[in-house]
């Protein structure tokens, strides 16, 4: 089922022409009523009258996070204050939060997005949606709760956190669908199985996971524990907020649909800023085509990811890849780029793991060392007489031993970095509740 079908099955040549003539508006409407766009456009030598369609887009300047800081609350907003029905903040994982403002036509089109996505991770009218997204100015609980009622399913406004509340709702609501982020949805199996709770009866058929970057072997540990179908929900604040892309349940792996009658995508170099043709990996790039308190221009994410057209897929709209991470959080340890998703990549194939990790960096003298944290299974752990993982005991195990080796090895020869690994207890290393894991800790000083 599609929500919009004649949307999401428009050809590309009518999609190019809707985009074009969309983003004429965008780029004219901008220029009148925003000083700092006319200042950008004049700098860079670009009359709005030059763009004439969307193949013209790579004329124009990118708009930075340190545009919108710089404009700091509301100097980017468009229209007049009387027209803005609803302001939020990005979560702030990186730095200050920025600030973005939507009209009541911007919030419209927002539910409309969300109702597209949630039909497309398998939700359906009259379903029972538990909202563990965190209300309030970070944009997935509102975003996600409008959008489900815009769809027609009853909504549980719960936010993140009190776990042990989310599964007696889970229990007692017959919950059909559950949105949140996917560290939280681990932290909620694993409650459910440490109640000893049997998930087939639960009615939870759904999970649509978002706001931070996760793989396919947290889709496993997620789709196991929770008894669902779980499927990647993407967006940022400044272009909207979730809801931009979305992955479909039928279609598990192949990519998000960016839903681009409203968000046009371009991948970029990172370094260059020049665009990259379709499957490279760079910088995702956004230019909104139908915003008015707050549209942004080239908006640079910076999520690395690809974007495709999947000619089998179920809607002509075009696919991005996972986030594989940001930008600016690509660790260098000694001249190798490395995202903490690649050691994920390399856990993932120990059966003796599980997916909760941490990744520690440090400075020792001069040189930059990461060193893992990971959680043994409780299969093993149990196994093992729930000992202190000490080093003897690692030593004095041959299955222990040989598994950690081997570890060590993959990380090596996948990588590039020798890390030293730390196995620790089932639930050692500190849950979500519900807002974004923090994978990474740097200790290094700042220079
Ligand atoms: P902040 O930038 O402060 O985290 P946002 O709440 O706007 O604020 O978060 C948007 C960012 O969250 C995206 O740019 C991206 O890095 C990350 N994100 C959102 N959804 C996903 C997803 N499905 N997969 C990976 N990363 C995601």
């Amino acid at each position: 089922m599609l929500y919009q079908p004649e949307i999401e099955l428009m050809p590309r040549a009518q999609m190019r022409e809707l985009q074009s003539r969309r983003l004429r508006e965008q780029v004219d409407y901008l220029y009148k009523n925003v000083p700092f766009y006319k200042k950008k456009l004049k700098e860079a030598g670009v009359d709005p009258a030059a763009i004439k369609s969307i193949e013209d887009i790579h004329k124009l300047p990118f708009t930075k996070k340190t545009d919108l800081r710089d404009n700091y609350p509301f100097g980017l907003v468009a229209v007049p204050q009387t027209d803005i029905a609803r302001i939020h903040c990005s979560s702030g994982t990186t730095g200050k939060p920025t600030v973005v403002a939507y009209t009541k036509g911007d919030l419209d089109i927002f539910s409309e997005c969300i109702a597209r996505s949630l039909t497309a991770a398998g939700c359906r009218p009259g379903m029972v949606m538990q909202n563990a997204y965190g209300y309030g100015l970070f944009t997935g609980g509102l975003g996600l709760h409008y959008g489900a009622e815009r769809l027609g399913m009853a909504v549980v406004p719960v936010s993140g956190g009190m776990t042990e509340r989310q599964i007696m709702l889970l229990q007692d609501f017959g919950t059909d669908a559950i949105c949140c982020t996917p560290s939280y949805a681990l932290t909620i199996a694993e409650e459910l199985a440490r109640q000893g709770i049997d998930k087939s009866k639960l009615k939870l058929k759904y999970a649509v996971l978002g706001a931070e970057p996760w793989t396919e072997s947290i889709r496993a540990s997620v789709e196991a524990g929770l008894g669902v179908t779980a499927t990647n929900i993407y967006g940022l604040s400044e272009v909207m907020g979730p809801g931009v892309s979305q992955e479909d349940h039928e279609e598990k792996g192949t990519g998000s649909y960016i839903w681009e009658d409203h968000f046009f995508p371009e991948i970029v170099d990172k370094d260059t800023g020049e665009p990259l043709p379709e499957g490279q990996t760079g910088v995702l790039v956004f230019t909104t085509l139908t915003k008015k308190a707050m549209p942004v221009l080239r908006y640079w994410t910076n999520d690395i990811t690809s974007i495709y057209y999947d000619t089998t897929g179920k809607r002509t709209h075009v696919k991005m890849g996972q986030i594989i991470g940001r930008a600016d959080d690509m660790l260098i340890i000694r001249g190798v780029n490395l995202f903490h998703t690649q050691v994920e990549a390399v856990l993932q194939n120990f059966t003796e793991l599980t997916t909760n990790y941490q990744l520690l960096v440090k400075r020792d003298g001069k040189m930059d060392e990461v060193e893992v944290n990971v959680e043994l299974g409780t299969g093993l752990y149990n196994a093992l007489g729930r000992q202190p993982l000490t080093t003897d005991l690692i030593n004095s195990n041959d299955r222990l031993s040989a598994m950690y080796r081997s570890l060590q090895k993959k990380i090596k020869d996948n990588i590039g970095l020798t890390m030293k690994v730390h196995l620790m207890a089932p639930g050692e290393i500190p849950r979500s509740e519900g807002g974004k894991t923090n994978r990474i800790i740097d200790t290094r000083k700042k220079d």
